[in-house]
């Protein structure tokens, strides 16, 4: 594959229709090979304030362009983003590491939410009611925010900001995008699509830079009136604190513990594809990912030999090798993370069946790799069955029935994803009343959403609202109730 070029060395922050740079600035590093890719702005908070001032203005006019006239731009958008799926996605592999066929996906991910919300914007529909007394005539509308910011991660860079900017945008807000300084790429040249689309000057505006930085004066500023996040707990729990003392609305998509259960009448092979694929895409570096294999006793040995068969030919490498199934780590930070969590897991008495260690030898040069790790005979209150790693770390906990399986699922503190395999329909109608997460599949792994249904967790994976969906809407919008005497 000949890889795309970027065609600059450093990226400027985007703000009121146009290119603006930034003195400071910052390595973007390619965590396949450890080679620079681009420079990133680190931006300050007087960049908020001038994204902020555009974007305000911008927005009362934005308001006033009929729905169905905004979405177009979104239509615009969309065709754009396939006629470039390609270069984004080798892009987005060179920033993020993720293989070339999930990158792929991604951007599919992004193009499809284009065109649904552009569906949506002929579909912004309130209510008529029943007026309780005569002569008055009562309704109710989705009106826009106003001006909303988003802080996104660098797990998904573009299909993330998709899911966030596109409903603002054609519920007739503006937008403040700070993504992550991981992997900003894909903000610079989904901006540049939104330019060519036409979409107005300052409706959407990208500001570069650090999160205690940037993101910081987005959440504190008065004029922002949503923050959409998506990140890790922590962060996340500051964002809520701060907004919660402006009153500020604020949606948080954070981290997962999530898990695959193997039921004793299940299809094994099956369940194998399925958690080979959910465990160890992006390299178990996916708020999704499986990291906990709930298995029935009966079929543990049987899951265990055809697991560990199937994860020996999993090839690891950069991932713009077609051939290659499993990318690097993102940063030394997050190998070191990983790392600890081995000894964890080996001090807690889990039986390390695979991998455990880096990947340092000379094939895999300066890139961060990880070799997928298995371990068994983990218990559910133990830190690596309880703790989110990031990795592609997974524990088997035995268990001894299904209502044990279920009881093992919700028994941490996040609430994303679930999935279970079993032949029985009777489990699966209740599996899909009892398990406490915002997403379950049956008989497929813990990954793969899709972007008309709603994303998003319960417990501490979130605060209630979701990504994607015509669900996303409630975050950018504000219901008025409208009454009319005549
Ligand atoms: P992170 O460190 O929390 O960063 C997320 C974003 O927040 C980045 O843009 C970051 O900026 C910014 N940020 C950092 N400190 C901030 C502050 N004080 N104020 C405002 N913004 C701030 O998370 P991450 O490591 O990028 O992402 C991985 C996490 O995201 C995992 O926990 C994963 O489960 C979760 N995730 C959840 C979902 C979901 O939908 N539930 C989806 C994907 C990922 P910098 O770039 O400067 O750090």
């Amino acid at each position: 594959m000949t890889a795309v070029s970027l065609q600059t060395k450093k990226l400027s922050n985007f703000i009121n229709g146009e290119w603006v740079e930034v003195n400071d600035s910052t390595a973007v590093i390619n965590p396949a090979t450890g080679e620079e890719v681009v420079q990133v702005p680190l931006s300050k908070a007087k960049n908020v304030e001038e994204a902020v001032e555009a974007a305000k203005k911008a927005q009362k006019e934005w308001a006033l362009v009929p729905a169905p006239q905004r979405a177009e731009v979104l239509y615009r958008v969309g065709y754009l983003m396939k006629e470039r799926k390609e270069r984004l996605s080798q892009l987005l592999t060179m920033e993020n590491g993720k293989v070339i066929e999930e990158a792929r996906g991604e951007v599919q991910e992004g193009i499809d939410m284009a065109f649904y919300m552009a569906g949506e914007g002929r579909r912004l529909f309130g209510q008529t009611t029943p007026a309780e007394l005569k002569d008055k005539f009562a309704m109710s509308q989705r009106t826009p925010v106003g001006v909303v910011g988003i802080i996104t991660p660098w797990n998904f860079p573009i299909a993330i900001a998709t899911w966030k900017s596109f409903p603002a945008i054609v519920a007739g807000n503006a937008v403040i995008w700070k993504p992550a300084t991981e992997t900003p790429i894909m903000a610079y040249e989904l901006a540049k699509i939104f330019e060519e689309a036409g979409l107005p000057k300052g409706v959407i505006n990208v500001v570069f830079g650090a999160g205690s930085e940037v993101g910081d004066a987005m959440v504190h500023h008065d004029d922002i009136r949503v923050i959409s996040f998506t990140g890790s707990n922590d962060t996340g729990r500051n964002i809520a604190g701060e907004c919660g003392k402006q009153l500020k609305k604020v949606s948080l998509e954070m981290g997962g513990k999530n898990a695959v259960i193997v039921m004793d009448d299940a299809d094994v092979d099956l369940a194998v594809e399925g958690i080979l694929w959910s465990a160890f895409g992006t390299s178990g570096q996916r708020c999704t990912a499986c990291s906990r294999v709930i298995v029935h006793e009966a079929v543990k040995e049987t899951l265990e030999e055809r697991l560990l068969a199937a994860m020996e030919k999993l090839t690891i490498g950069n991932g713009l090798d077609e051939s290659i199934k499993v990318g690097p780590i993102i940063n030394k930070a997050g190998m070191d993370k990983i790392k600890s969590y081995i000894e964890i897991g080996k001090n807690e008495g889990a039986k390390l069946l695979a991998g455990g260690y880096e990947l340092a030898d000379d094939a895999y040069g300066n890139g961060n790799y990880f070799a997928p790790t298995l371990f068994t005979d983990a218990t559910a209150d133990m830190r690596i069955a309880q703790e989110e790693i990031f990795g592609p770390v997974v524990s088997l906990i035995p268990v001894k029935s299904f209502e044990e399986a279920i009881e093992v699922n919700n028994g941490v503190t996040y609430g994303l994803s679930s999935s279970i395999f079993t032949n029985d329909v009777n489990r699966v109608f209740k599996a899909q009343r009892d398990l406490d997460t915002g997403i379950v599949y049956v008989n497929a792994g813990t990954t793969g959403a899709e972007i008309h249904l709603p994303f998003g967790g319960t417990k501490g994976t979130g605060n209630g609202h979701r990504d994607s969906g015509v669900q996303a809407l409630d975050v950018f919008t504000e219901w008025r109730a409208i009454y009319v005497d005549y």
